[in-house]
This record gives C-alpha cells, structure tokens and sequence, in this order.
C-alpha cells in the first residue's frame, strides 16, 4: 500500500528533520547506550526515532499527531518501540520508571510549557537533550546581568546544569523554521545549593521580579520586601532583578519564609 505523504502541519509544531549529519550530531550528544530508560516527545517521522531505536533495547515515544500515530504503529508494531499517543505536557512520566532519558526535537510552540512541565518530574529524570528554539536555549542557559537572563534561565538553573551543545539551522528541517534552533544539555542537580524552602513561593518571587524587568527590585517587590529586609539580605534595592543570582532569589525566598511573610 502506497502511503500519502505526510503534509506537515503548523498547530503541532512539525518541522521534520532532514538534514543527515544533524541528526547524526544530536545522536552523539546523546549518546543512547543499550539499557538506557529513553523517552523520546514528539517521534513525528521518525528521523530520530528509527536510530535511537535501533540503538537501544526499547524505546518510548510520545506523539499527539494521530495520522503520525498510525503510521508509527505501521513501522514499528512488532518492534521495540512503545507508542504513547497523546499529549506530552500532560503524560506521566514517572509511569515509565526512574533514571529516564528524555529527548526530542520538540514541537516549538509548546516548548516553554513542557520544560516546566518536566521540572515536575526532576526525580525521574537522568538527562534530557531537546531541541528548541535557539532563542530560548540562550535565555535558559544565560548568565547574570545579560539581556537573555530571565525567569527560565533562573527558574531552570535552579534545577538543572544546562549546556547548549549544538547549533542547527532553519535548512536542517522540512519546512523550515523561521528561526534558528539549538540542542540543549539538562543534568539535574544532585545537591541544590542552597536549596529553597518553599518552591512555590521561590518561582513565585522570580516570576514577580521579573514580571517588570525594567523596574528595580524595590518596586517589584514591595509587598514582600522593606528596605531593611534588603539590607539585612545585602542586596542593593536600586537594582534590577536581572542583576540576582539564583542563590540571590533562593535566599530572599527562604528568607520571606523565615520571617513568616505572606505574600
Ligand atoms: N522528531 C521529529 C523530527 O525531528 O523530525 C519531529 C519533530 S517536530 C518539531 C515535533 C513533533 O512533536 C511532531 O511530530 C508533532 O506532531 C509532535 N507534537 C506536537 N505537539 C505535541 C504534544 N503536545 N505532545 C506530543 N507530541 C507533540
């Protein structure tokens, strides 16, 4: 039976890679060993899927695109590659088991939303290698006082070491993408140093901070922080939250939670 081809399509983020030396670069960075755990969102064509398969003992892969779905299990059924169909942002990963690899080629207009969504995981994880926009691997891994530093970069780094390891191109892919994408490196942290007490109120206090960049820490948090809290944690009140480490935001979220604020 002869296939129609697959006409990619837009609302689920399908830009298919076609590029062979791209896809034999991010192999290499992940490296898949026979017993690894492995994960992969976002299958579509297979251009990873068919390799790391044959890599690897079993591989799980989650996909959303039903017509990709069916001719996943066309390929594949008898084979060693489980098909999940459904959303990735709300699959359960800790059913697959703990030390997991998860990689992908991720749909871009989900991309922010599922990395959060894995942070939920963070104990189960091993590794993960995506690709993204290379925009956004830029403000993840970016450092204090710079333009791209912001809310991912310090609500990530809280949780992970990150490393961009690869540059690919809008000609890697079919259609390509307007923009230019990046492959990124998460290890989770094995000690959170120092740690916060209370998560929530941590991402709460950086989202705030953040949520008017141009302001300065005295204006964004003024229903938390008086100036001798400032003083107290030495951190300047005429800055701007750009200007914190994540150590610096831990230590003002411990520090409202110490002193029994509620905020
Ligand atoms: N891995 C393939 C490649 O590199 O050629 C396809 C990558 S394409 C950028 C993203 C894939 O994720 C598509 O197959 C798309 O259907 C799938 N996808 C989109 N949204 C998804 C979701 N919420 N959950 C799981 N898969 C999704």
């Amino acid at each position: 039976m002869r296939h129609q081809p697959h006409i990619p399509r837009k609302r689920f983020g399908q830009n298919f890679l076609q590029k062979q030396d791209i896809i034999d670069d991010i192999l290499h960075v992940i490296g898949p060993q026979p017993d690894d755990l492995m994960v992969e969102i976002g299958p579509g064509l297979g251009a990873l899927t068919t390799p790391l398969a044959r890599a690897l003992k079993q591989l799980h892969v989650i996909e959303l695109d039903r017509d990709i779905v069916k001719t996943l299990h066309e390929k594949h059924d008898n084979g060693n590659v489980v098909i999940h169909e459904g959303d990735a942002l709300k699959f359960n990963f800790a059913s697959l088991g703990a030390r997991l690899r998860i990689v992908g080629n991720l749909p871009y207009n989900i991309s922010t939303p599922l990395l959060f969504y894995l942070t939920e995981y963070i104990a189960h994880v091993r590794d993960i290698h995506v690709m993204l926009q290379k925009e956004v691997v830029e403000r993840m891994v970016a450092a204090p006082d710079t333009s791209a530093y912001g809310r991912l970069s310090v609500a990530l780094q809280y949780r992970f070491e990150m490393e961009k390891v690869l540059d690919v191109g809008p000609d890697a892919f079919y259609p390509q993408p307007k923009v230019d994408s990046a492959v990124v490196r998460m290890l989770p942290r094995v000690k959170r140093e120092p740690a916060a007490t209370d998560e929530a109120l941590f991402a709460r206090i950086v989202t705030t901070a953040f949520s008017q960049r141009r302001k300065t820490l005295r204006n964004t948090l003024r229903n938390i922080l008086e100036l001798a809290d400032f003083e107290v944690l030495n951190i300047d009140a005429g800055a701007r939250a750009e200007t914190l480490s994540v150590s610096d935001f831990v230590q003002i979220a411990n520090w409202v939670t110490e002193q029994q604020k509620t905020f």
